[in-house]
């Protein structure tokens, strides 16, 4: 078993829904900057430097990298000690962070234990998924979407009338694919391929099948 698990997908991929079983399955710890952030955001002991950062990067300023990277590799080296796995889903946005957690996990000699898993999705699905996924009116039930799905009217679970949440807003949703699509991932998975980290699974397909496959690759 691999003790540094990056997931790479486009929104909608199911990359944190994939994050979340295999914390489950195999106790691994699921790093989140953004969890990492408001903790030293909460922690009144915070470091003081840190913390101005933060506070800087709150009102709107640039976010520091900087920081992140302190905060993250800080996280991943402590669990890594205790001998835990550790799992990444949308931490690395750019091949600068790419390089910069490769730089890292070389400083550690962990090279060899880095597998990325691509959760490979077109830009369509991507699309579809998020802007026509449908929820129940009386008891909040989401059905995600598929072309299977996108022709039902009524909650498979009560069945009362299913609709299409407004605030599952086409032109943000065509925004976030621009910036974390496919066009714009391809350059780090790119980065990964050529370093003979990158596996790829098949995200059109169900939760579950998506699921065997990732556990296939890590087993
Ligand atoms: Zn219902």
């Amino acid at each position: 078993m691999k003790k540094i698990i990056i997931l790479m997908g486009v929104p909608g991929s199911g990359k944190g829904t994939q994050a979340r079983k295999l914390v489950q399955r195999f106790g691994f710890v699921h790093i989140s900057t953004g969890d990492l952030l408001r903790a030293l955001d909460a922690d009144p002991n915070g470091d003081k430097e840190d913390k101005a950062k933060l506070a800087e990067m709150k009102a709107g300023k640039l976010v520091s990298d900087d920081l992140i990277y302190k905060l993250a590799f800080a996280e991943i080296q402590k669990n890594l000690d205790l001998h835990k796995s550790v799992i990444l889903d949308g931490a690395i946005r750019t091949v600068t962070q790419a390089k910069k957690y490769e730089e890292f996990f070389a400083s550690l000699n962990l090279l060899d234990e880095v597998i990325v898993i691509e959760i490979k999705l077109s830009d369509e699905t991507s699309f579809n998924r998020l802007t026509k996924r449908k929820v129940c009116t009386a008891c909040g039930f989401i059905l995600p979407y598929s072309k299977e799905n996108d022709l039902k009217v009524d909650c498979p679970e009560c069945g009362e009338k299913l609709v299409v949440r407004s605030d599952d807003n086409p032109e943000t949703i065509q925004k976030r694919i621009r910036e974390q699509g496919n066009i714009a991932i391809q350059p780090i998975l790119e980065y990964y391929r050529e370093k003979g980290e990158l596996f790829t699974v098949d995200g059109e397909k169900s939760i579950d099948n998506v699921d065997e496959e990732v556990v296939k690759l890590l087993v």
